[in-house]
C-alpha cells in the first residue's frame, strides 16, 4: 500500500469513475443527480456502504459545497436504512483524505459501516461474494426513503 505524501490527481479511470461511467457493476443502494450509494466490496463489517459524489473529487479538499451537502444527505438516508435492516443505533462515518491516511481509491468517498470502532475489521481486506452484497443492498435500498 502507498504511503506517499505527494498530492495525487484525479484520474478518470479510478474504480468509482468506472462505475460512475457505467463501465463495471456494482451493488446499488441508491442514486440520485449528485451522489452514488453502493456496497463496499471488501466490506470492514457487514452491511458496509461508500457514499460517493458525481464530482471528480480526490478527496475532501476537492469537494464542491454543494456535492458535499448532497453527499451527506444520501449518507442520512443510507445510515437510517442501515439502523433499520441491522436493528442497531452504531453506525461508524468515515472517510479517509490521502495515501498516506490509507485512502485506496482516489475518487472521494465516505464509508458508512454499521459496526463499533473497536470491533472494525481490516480495511479493504476481505472480498464478499457478490450473492451476499445483492441481497443486503436490496435490503436496504428498500427502506431508503427518498
Ligand atoms: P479507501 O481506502 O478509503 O479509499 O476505501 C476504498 C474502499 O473501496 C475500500 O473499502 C475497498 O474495499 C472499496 N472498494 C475497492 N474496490 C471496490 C469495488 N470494485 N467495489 C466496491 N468497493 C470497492
Amino acid at each position: 500500500m502507498s504511503q506517499t505524501n505527494q498530492p495525487i490527481t484525479y484520474d478518470d479511470n479510478n474504480i468509482f469513475a468506472k462505475m460512475l461511467n457505467g463501465d463495471i457493476p456494482y451493488h446499488k443502494v441508491y442514486e440520485d443527480d449528485k451522489t452514488l450509494a453502493f456496497m463496499d466490496i471488501m466490506p470492514q463489517a457487514k452491511g458496509h456502504v461508500l457514499v460517493i459524489p458525481k464530482q471528480k473529487a480526490v478527496d475532501l479538499a476537492d469537494l464542491e459545497a454543494e456535492y458535499a451537502a448532497a453527499v451527506l444527505m444520501t449518507c442520512k438516508k443510507v445510515m437510517q436504512a442501515q439502523r433499520q435492516v441491522f436493528e442497531r443505533e452504531g453506525i461508524i462515518q468515515m472517510q479517509l483524505n490521502g495515501a498516506q491516511a490509507g485512502q485506496t481509491v482516489f475518487h472521494y468517498h465516505v464509508h458508512l459501516i454499521p459496526s463499533s470502532i473497536h470491533e472494525l475489521g481490516r480495511h479493504a481486506a476481505t472480498q464478499v461474494e457478490s450473492d451476499r452484497l445483492a441481497d443486503i443492498a436490496k435490503q436496504l435500498a428498500a427502506v431508503i426513503v427518498d
